[in-house]
């Protein structure tokens, strides 16, 4: 569990000024929870989320996961962003090998883990081919899979879709979700786009900016994957 008490952040401005991005979050996630952090730009989500992976710590307030003061990045959580963070001069394969390498394991089992979640990610066929050669869409896919290969117990999403078309940010979402029901891991999953929270989570803790705060929290009902609500859009399905 993720635990989250009246934890508040600033950061010096351009005068050198204290600026308050984050004042008395509390907020506690539960494991295998699917949570959404949505708001408008510039309300601290990533800022939040940052605090929960370890890369930033509060300037009061605590945070702990399972109990542990959270105060460093821990290597059973996984982040994803928005641009992929892909090798560009290895291939395929090899991006999600890496990973689990850099986990600790060895390389004959992680090949093995590694081709099982290319083939998650319906990317077996590209294992062989260089970042370069692949569009927005499968390079966020071969993230996932890397990601999700080391089995983290937590994983932070970072606008992950935010710069694919609607058609592959779709796909991807219906992909998560299955991933997700699949294996439980706890995903906090930060975004500004309304639709997508709705549809992802089942729960969205909403954010007001100035200073950052959350202003709302709720719990959605939809059966997941659901009807999108919208008969253009769901063309997508093909
Ligand atoms: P977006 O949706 O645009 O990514 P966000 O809600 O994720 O926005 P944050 O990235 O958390 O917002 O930023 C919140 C505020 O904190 C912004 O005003 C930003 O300038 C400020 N900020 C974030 N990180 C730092 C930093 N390292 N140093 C100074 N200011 C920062």
């Amino acid at each position: 569990k993720i635990a989250v008490a009246n934890v508040s952040k600033s950061f010096p401005d351009a005068r050198g000024e204290q600026l308050a991005v984050l004042v008395d979050i509390n907020l506690q996630i539960h494991a295998g929870e699917f949570l959404c952090l949505l708001g408008p730009s510039g309300c601290g989500k990533t800022t939040l989320m940052n605090l929960m992976a370890g890369f930033e710590n509060p300037t009061s307030g605590i945070l702990t996961i399972d109990g542990l003061t959270v105060d460093r990045p821990n290597p059973k959580h996984i982040t994803i962003f928005q641009d992929y963070g892909l090798f560009p001069w290895r291939n395929v394969l090899d991006n999600v090998i890496l990973g689990l390498e850099a986990k600790g394991m060895k390389s004959k089992e992680a090949r093995a883990k590694a081709e099982e979640y290319l083939e998650l990610v319906g990317l077996s066929q590209f294992a062989r081919s260089f970042p370069r050669q692949l569009s927005g869409g499968m390079k966020q896919r071969v993230a996932i899979a890397r990601a999700l290969a080391v089995e983290p117990d937590i994983i932070f999403m970072d606008e992950p879709f935010a710069a694919l078309d609607a058609f592959t940010r779709y796909r991807l979402q219906d992909e998560v979700l299955r991933i997700w029901q699949e294996k439980k891991p706890t995903i906090i999953f930060v975004t500004h786009d309304i639709d997508e929270a709705v549809y992802l989570a089942q729960r969205v803790v909403i954010m007001s900016p100035n200073p950052g705060r959350i202003s709302r929290v709720i719990n959605i009902k939809l059966q997941k994957p659901c009807d999108r609500g919208d008969a253009g859009l769901t063309a997508y399905r093909g």
